[in-house]
């Protein structure tokens, strides 16, 4: 079979195009929607450790800002493309409307390996994003936070260098910081358990125990660590995972058939989510190739690393018993799997709905930031599962009222909200 060319941003405007057409959207919201309102394209210059100055190229994308400030993570990402920048920023808006925060779509992006960044080249470089771009985007503009090989201490970089150039404290410049320094309890848990939230309502909904249920899971990095210890806690064993090996440049899947054991696997993890293949072997782990971890005999997929990982190429080695696939990374089904595993009826939830526990508590982080008053743990969770619970059953039950796909009925619900806050403000 021919390999589908592979373009997010193609996919995403082609998602929105189908909706459009189904919510019978005028052709102005249509012109403005499909593209975004704005984006930034600059280099970064950094003076790496051996003297030598390297130029990175970065990027912010804000696709849409009607319902609030642009809101949305910045990757460090070796393959990262304008175009899957754009994906994700219109991913976002999607995103904080299903979940009805008041927020818009942004995304930033930086083509690098951070594998091969010293601290001092990483803190250059996040400076050096926030120089080139810090007069577009702010606490009322557009509002970044981590991503794909991002992390606290970058966001407090970055944070600094904002504050040093506007002359003041703006803790609600950007979210994902560390606790120490106005970071939100929950921050780091919140998408893995998002992810979970969802999955336990859908099980719910299928009159499944979380307790008889497996998994398998794409990625061990901040998202699938936090949903693996939260689907553990409800009384799901997961029995697979599988990371990037960055000495092979290539992925792995480890396997115990009896559950794995979430803190070994973590004690032999990279700080980028990569497992030491010697040290999982060691642990009693079957070492299997990167994609097998797709076709386990579980119920549960959860594809938590890239876009473009489950394809028609692939989609028919997922086990018969497979009952829910939940999207915790960003475009990881191809529309053509997508096509495949609903007509297997596989319980699909749709990335911009399962993995929006990351900006939902991201959005509360900014509303703590900007009051410097600080929630503990325990609200800041529990208004997460609040939220979480209230847009899977939105989505679920337009989904079954309409007949609606999952990912259809999410789309649906958002792109409503976003038009008609572009009609309300007189856009179009
Ligand atoms: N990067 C995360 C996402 O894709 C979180 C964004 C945020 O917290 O603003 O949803």
């Amino acid at each position: 079979m021919a390999m589908k060319s592979y373009n997010p941003y193609e996919i995403a405007q082609a998602q929105f195009d189908r909706i459009a057409d189904l919510l019978k959207l005028d052709q102005a919201a249509r012109d403005l929607l499909r593209v975004p309102t704005r984006e930034y394209h600059f280099t970064i210059p950094v003076h790496m450790d051996d003297g030598s100055v390297q130029v990175f190229q970065g990027f912010r994308v804000q696709h849409n800002d009607a319902r609030g400030p642009g809101k949305g993570g910045i990757r460090f990402h070796p393959l990262e493309t304008i175009d899957t920048v754009r994906a994700l920023a219109m991913w976002m808006t999607w995103k904080c409307a299903v979940v009805d925060v008041p927020l818009g779509g942004s995304k930033g992006g930086v083509v690098c390996d951070p594998h091969n960044l010293s601290a001092r080249e990483t803190e250059q470089l996040c400076r050096g994003w926030v120089r080139q771009i810090s007069r577009d985007v702010g606490p009322h503009l557009d509002v970044p936070a981590p991503d794909i090989m991002t992390n606290p201490q970058n966001m407090l970089w970055m944070l600094d260098e904002y504050e040093a150039i506007h002359g003041g404290k703006y803790p609600g410049f950007i979210t994902g910081k560390p606790l120490s320094v106005g970071g939100s309890q929950g921050r780091k848990e919140a998408t893995g358990y998002g992810v979970v939230f969802t999955i336990r309502e859908a099980l719910k909904e299928l009159n499944r125990e979380p307790r008889n249920t497996t998994a398998s899971i794409q990625g061990f990095g901040n998202v699938a660590q936090h949903a693996i210890q939260l689907y553990e806690r409800i009384g799901g064993t997961v029995v697979c995972v599988s990371s990037w090996n960055q000495a092979d440049q290539t992925a792995y899947s480890f396997r115990k058939a009896s559950g794995i054991r979430y803190e070994e696997l973590l004690a032999a993890t990279d700080a980028f989510g990569g497992i030491d293949v010697a040290k999982a072997r060691d642990l009693g782990y079957e070492i299997l190739p990167g994609d097998a971890w797709l076709e386990q005999d579980v119920e549960i997929l959860i594809p938590a690393a890239l876009e473009n990982q489950i394809t028609q190429e692939n989609a028919a080695r997922i086990h018969p018993r497979a009952i829910v696939l939940a999207e915790g990374a960003n475009g990881p089904t191809s529309p053509e799997a997508d096509t495949i595993l609903s007509e297997r009826n596989i319980f699909i939830l749709p990335d911009f709905l399962a993995n929006a526990g990351g900006v939902t508590c991201s959005y509360f982080e900014q509303v703590q930031s900007n009051m410097n008053y600080y929630w503990d743990k325990d609200e800041v969770l529990g208004k997460l599962d609040t939220k979480m619970t209230a847009a899977f059953h939105a989505v679920s039950d337009l989904a079954r009222n309409q007949k609606l796909p999952m990912r259809d009925a999410a789309y649906v619900i958002s792109v409503s909200r976003v038009a008609q806050a572009c009609r309300d403000r007189g856009w179009v």
